[in-house]
């Protein structure tokens, strides 16, 4: 048994980023960079593609450690540890940084690996990364939150670059944050003019992108609307959903499938479940979060277990917190015709198995959850083409991504005869490859 812990990003106390992350108990044995690169031999096995391309597409290519001190506001000193993990193939590579007390190395490469083939299923010019700081940000102060974010940018001061590397927002992290990174890169390079592109998710004073907070949930429910219509032949009008973690993924996919017609019957987070049979008033839900920091205590709704959300009757299970969510042995007690993963790599192999034979259709992560990097792409050109774009242009073209991403994911899928994973995968590997293969090897 280890801890994990779910996004809970209402349950603010000291500062923005406090209470971000509360911790839940669950059996974890898997391992997610491994569960990652089995997803991809499932994909690579239905390619006709050279081996000698694929060992290279399989493992990340730069893995950096670091052990930092940061002086707490009574003085003592400790020492953090902070991680950049690149699946390299063209650059930037792109991903957010992660503050939560469980990140470790495999962790941080899972999700590396995952961007990149996330990135490419949007058709974005990027590869992967990930970053992350072991630390608990409900425990520290905003000064400590500051100083240990500066100083971690300085130990990744020859990594993070605009054309090379580019960090954003990510569990336990904000657009604080990314202001500050910007502000710590910019002084370190001596410009007197600011680096705004070399982060992604700033506030919109520092170069950040109308709609950028919103990303990730609206694309969750678009890409949700496209595939029950595609699946099921049928609008969204009154389909039920669950949704578990109610962090800025997990609260504004909500907002977006409410407004969609949906029946939104139970949201969870770290303190439990609230569930109301008719549907909750998830405006009301958000006003009662803002003001009480959990979703907890809610009138209008039964008081359930914080895993409870995942097993009631649905239509539509959105995970919105953390990985290995859906496991062996709970995907038997899951009832939701679909699994639409807001997380990144909420779901197990062994589950992913069940569910499927079961008839549950599961929307990958790296469709599912592109819109936040895709508006961080369109962050990224604005910047260095020192525009500003419209929200309405935002949201227009973030729209016309995920519609496309969809498409083609659902192409594949169908064209192999396989999941919507696993057509995602073979849609990107299958890109990279090309890339990759064109390019040759050096030397
Ligand atoms: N952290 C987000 C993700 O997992 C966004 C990354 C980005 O915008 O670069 O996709």
């Amino acid at each position: 048994m280890r801890n994990l812990y779910i996004h809970v990003p209402l349950a603010l106390k000291k500062h923005d980023l406090a209470g971000r992350v509360g911790v839940i108990s669950m059996d974890e044995k898997v391992n997610p960079y491994k569960n990652a690169q089995k997803q991809f031999d499932k994909a690579a096995a239905l390619m006709d593609i050279d081996k000698n391309l694929l060992v290279r597409l399989r493992k990340t290519n730069f893995e950096l450690e670091v052990n930092f001190p940061v002086r707490m506001d009574n003085g003592d000193v400790r020492m953090f540890t902070g991680y950049r993990v690149q699946h390299r193939f063209r650059s930037p590579t792109k991903g957010g940084i992660r503050y939560a007390p469980f990140v470790d190395l495999d962790e941080i490469k899972a999700l590396a690996f995952l961007m990149t083939w996330k990135c490419t299923v949007a058709g974005l010019p990027f590869s992967g990364a990930k970053g992350g700081v072991a630390c608990d940000p409900s425990k520290l102060s905003k000064g400590e939150l500051e100083r240990l974010t500066r100083r971690y940018t300085e130990e990744m001061r020859h990594v993070f670059h605009p054309k090379l590397d580019v960090p954003a927002p990510d569990m336990g992290t904000n657009g604080e944050v990314m202001g500050w990174i910007m502000d710590t890169y910019s002084f370190l390079e001596g410009q007197r003019q600011e680096v705004a592109e070399v982060v992604t998710g700033k506030p919109i004073e520092l170069g950040g992108i109308e709609g950028r907070i919103e990303a990730t949930g609206r694309g969750v429910a678009r890409i949700t609307e496209l595939a029950w219509t595609h699946y099921y032949g049928d609008t969204l009008s009154g389909k039920t959903v669950a949704v578990q973690g109610f962090g800025n993924v997990g609260s504004i996919s909500a907002k977006q499938l409410h407004e969609m017609g949906c029946k939104v019957v139970a949201v969870s987070d770290v303190n439990g479940t609230i569930y109301n049979v008719n549907g909750l008033d998830i405006p009301a839900v958000l006003a009662h979060g803002a003001k009480e920091r959990t979703v907890a205590g809610y009138g209008n709704a039964d008081a359930l277990g914080v895993k409870d959300v995942l097993e009631v009757p649905v239509d539509i299970l959105v995970p919105a917190a953390l990985e290995n969510l859906l496991i062996k042995e709970n995907a038997p007690r899951i009832k939701a015709r679909m699994v639409v993963e807001g997380a990144n790599a909420p779901t197990t192999l062994d589950a992913e198995n069940h569910l499927l034979s079961k008839g549950t259709i599961i929307v990958p992560d790296i469709l599912a959850n592109a819109g936040g990097v895709t508006v961080s792409y369109f962050e990224w050109a604005q910047d260095i083409q020192a525009q500003a774009w419209e929200e309405k242009h935002v949201y227009d073209e973030l729209n016309t991504y995920m519609t496309r991403a969809f498409e083609r994911v659902k192409n594949a899928a169908e064209k192999h005869k396989t999941d919507l994973r696993t057509g995602a995968y073979v849609l990107a590997i299958d890109k990279v490859a090309s890339y990759v293969n064109k390019r040759g090897l050096f030397p």
